[in-house]
């Protein structure tokens, strides 16, 4: 049986450099959304994060693999470079799907009333989005021992008003406080 060729001599095959940007463009197989793809022991694999963890010797954090969670700085989707590489974190991810609940929502309250047309603009959206992201994440914190403390008892405390008893009895899992 052939040997499996090394992933790093498939990757310079199937792509070729272009002097001018420093790109070096993907020429092999893409996915649906045109994003670059190869074939690894029959699986299809995204070529980028496998190009970051072949060139730069290590690998992306798992979460972010699965889907490509890599910013392309030359904006070339069939780019492969990795120094044109940046890998988004979560919080990135998340300040940029807060930025189109704002925008989304701005939008609807500009419709609604011309006065509200400022909120549409991106100063706004950047504001409001990075407002939001800074509560999310405090939201996302685990509190403080005593605080917690003083949550579970309150939690019991409304639970067992409402069943009518002392609340003394195991609770399912808590609600999440709201935000
Ligand atoms: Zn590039």
């Amino acid at each position: 049986m052939k040997k499996p060729r090394p992933i790093e001599e498939r990757l310079i095959e199937n792509s070729e450099y272009v002097p001018g940007t420093g790109c070096l463009i993907w020429k092999g197989r893409v996915d649906k959304n045109g994003y670059p793809e190869i074939k690894v022991d029959g699986r299809r694999v995204s070529v980028r994060p496998l190009a970051y963890a072949v060139f730069r010797g290590e690998p992306l954090h798992s979460d972010l693999v699965s889907r490509p969670q890599i910013q392309m700085t030359c904006g070339d989707r069939c780019c492969i470079h990795p120094d044109h590489m940046t890998v988004k974190s979560d919080e990135d991810r998340l300040l940029t799907q807060i930025k189109q609940e704002v925008y989304q929502w701005a939008q609807i309250k500009a419709d609604a009333n011309s006065r509200f047309r400022f909120m549409t603009r991106p100063e706004y959206i950047e504001a409001e989005a990075r407002k939001q992201l800074e509560v999310r994440i405090a939201a996302s914190q685990p509190p403080s021992p005593e605080i917690q403390d003083i949550l579970d008892r309150l939690r019991r405390r409304s639970v067992g008003l409402q069943q009518g008893h002392d609340g003394t009895e195991p609770l399912g899992d808590p609600r999440p406080l709201p935000r």
